[in-house]
């Protein structure tokens, strides 16, 4: 089965799809994209905080979605993260 390919925002590796957080930018504001569904322009970063806090501190997202991502979206982004990482 082919598995399509994306590079994370913040390392810029290539990994199967999902293996990778969504983000999007819609008309509500830049979300999480569990299922990848969401219309609209798209990043796609690891599940890994590290990558994660790259992407606070140099504005990878930022350029790759062209918006502003506030601050608070990086602590929902790590907390989801690391949930999946539990579950
Ligand atoms: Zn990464």
């Amino acid at each position: 089965m082919h598995t399509p390919v994306r590079m994370c925002a913040a390392c810029r590796k290539r990994l199967p799809k999902e293996e990778l957080i969504r983000i999007v930018f819609t008309d509500e504001g830049v979300l999480i994209d569990p299922l990848g569904k969401l219309p609209g322009r798209g990043a796609y970063l690891c599940k890994d905080v590290k990558c994660i806090d790259k992407c606070a501190k140099k504005g990878a997202l930022v350029r790759s979605l062209k918006r502003d991502i506030p601050a608070e979206f990086y602590e929902t982004l790590r907390t989801y993260a690391s949930g999946e990482k539990q579950a």
